[in-house]
């Protein structure tokens, strides 16, 4: 989906973008055990769209909260 093309149907209608209000409106995840307004963390996260099938994709957006992600939770084997 980051290259353009979906990843599900292959068509060149993925929608995105920076600065779009969508991806600044509440888009976060929490990625530790507490609420972030109690102590808690949490990760913004972009969304990937596909116009022609409707697939979504999401993506944690800073690098250091993987980081974090990748020191705290299990990994999946
Ligand atoms: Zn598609």
């Amino acid at each position: 989906m980051k290259t353009g093309v979906c990843s599900k149907c292959g068509a060149r209608e993925v929608r995105a973008g920076q600065g779009f209000w969508a991806k600044d409106a509440a888009n976060f995840i929490a990625i530790s055990p507490m609420t972030a307004w109690r102590g808690g963390k949490v990760a913004a996260v972009d969304h990937y769209v596909c116009a022609a099938c409707g697939d979504v994709e999401t993506y944690v957006s800073d690098a250091s909260n993987l980081e974090y992600i990748a020191a705290n939770w299990p990994r999946v084997e």
